[in-house]
């Protein structure tokens, strides 16, 4: 990866790659910054808009409406293009139509030379970044999905709320398919270094495990009920993208909940899966291998069979 000049290919200029895009700019994350839609006149405007935000912005990005063939020297390539559901269709054929659109921007991106990470945010994004290994080909660990970044993010703001702390100071992650069989491992779940079950079992009455079930079920509908209130979600994933983004340009070794491919952590082989990884210029440098709970293991494996299920279901062509 250079380090001059550091360039981010986004590709889908919707809702969440543009949120993704704004972020960006407004925490100056990258110098360059291409996007790329199937509706060029679509990435057109969308330059035009950030570009002139520029001036109220600490920026010098450079940000332009682009082709594929501008991947070549990009360090991410980020994608969060894709169709939504027809009425009537099961969530296999949106798969497989999803698919199709993935081998239409991964096969021009691995043409065009690009030798950098690809971040995936699109939906169900532990399978679509599984598709994207295998159509690219690239090592494992140079395709991260988003997984349960978010979720993790949702967490640590809603148990800092419940224990009144900083959430900076909360240390827990969602884990497994970003989607209904995500849970908790509460047995990791720390406020600065002591354990949250320790702190339930001495507080009893107040802050109990009933509150840190609740604290599962509502980080789980989260996005449900945003879709409810809004129709989509878009700000939290653009940041949470940002910050996979910045681990990853600024080479800071963090450890994000990120979709990763297993090859014998956990047990588990080929899954894209949510597990915290380490992640910097390498892209997921390191999977850390958490001492789940018999209990945990058992949700952690659900959450592989369900994922390896439905990624079995898709045909290559
Ligand atoms: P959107 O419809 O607003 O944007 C999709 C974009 O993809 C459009 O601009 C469209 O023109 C483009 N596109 C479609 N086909 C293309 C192709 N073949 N090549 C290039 N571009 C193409 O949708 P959105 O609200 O931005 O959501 C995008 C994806 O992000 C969805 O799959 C959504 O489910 C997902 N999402 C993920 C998370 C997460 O946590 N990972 C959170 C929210 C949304």
């Amino acid at each position: 990866m250079k380090n001059d000049n550091r360039k981010v290919a986004l590709v889908g200029t919707g809702f969440v790659g543009m949120s993704y895009a704004y972020a960006m700019l407004n925490q100056n994350a990258c110098d360059e910054l291409v996007l790329i839609d199937i509706d060029r006149k679509k990435a057109e405007g969308e330059a035009m808009d950030l570009n002139h935000g520029l001036a109220f912005s600490g920026s010098h990005m450079k940000i332009y409406a682009g082709a594929y063939e501008d991947c070549k020297d990009a360090d991410i390539v980020a994608i969060s293009a894709g169709v939504s559901q027809k009425p009537g269709e099961s969530r296999l054929d949106l798969l497989q139509r999803n698919t199709e659109v993935f081998r239409s921007i991964i096969d021009p991106v691995v043409s065009s030379g690009f030798q950098g990470v690809f971040l995936i945010a699109t939906n169900p994004v532990d399978i679509m970044a599984h598709i994207t290994q295998k159509l690219s080909g690239f090592d494992r660990k140079h395709v991260i999905g988003t997984g349960t970044t978010l979720d993790t993010a949702r967490l640590r703001y809603m148990l800092g709320e419940y224990f009144q702390v900083d959430p900076r100071n909360v240390h827990a992650y969602v884990m497994g398919e970003h989607g209904d069989s995500e849970f908790v491992p509460w047995s990791q779940a720390l406020i600065a270094t002591k354990p949250v079950l320790q702190i339930c079992r001495e507080n009893g009455g107040n802050q109990n495990c009933e509150g840190m079930e609740r604290i599962s079920k509502d980080v789980k509908n989260a996005a449900q009920k945003i879709i409810e209130a809004k129709k989509s979600t878009y700000y939290g994933i653009g940041m949470a993208m940002v910050r996979i983004t910045k681990a990853i340009l600024g080479n800071e070794s963090s450890v994000l909940t990120v979709s990763a491919m297993l090859d014998g952590e956990y047990g588990r082989h080929d899954v894209y899966v949510g597990v915290p990884c380490i992640v910097n210029r390498n892209g997921i440098e390191r999977i850390i291998s958490l001492s789940l709970t018999k209990e945990e293991s058992d949700l952690f494996n659900h959450s592989c069979d369900l994922l390896q299920q439905t990624y079995q279901g898709i045909q290559f062509g």
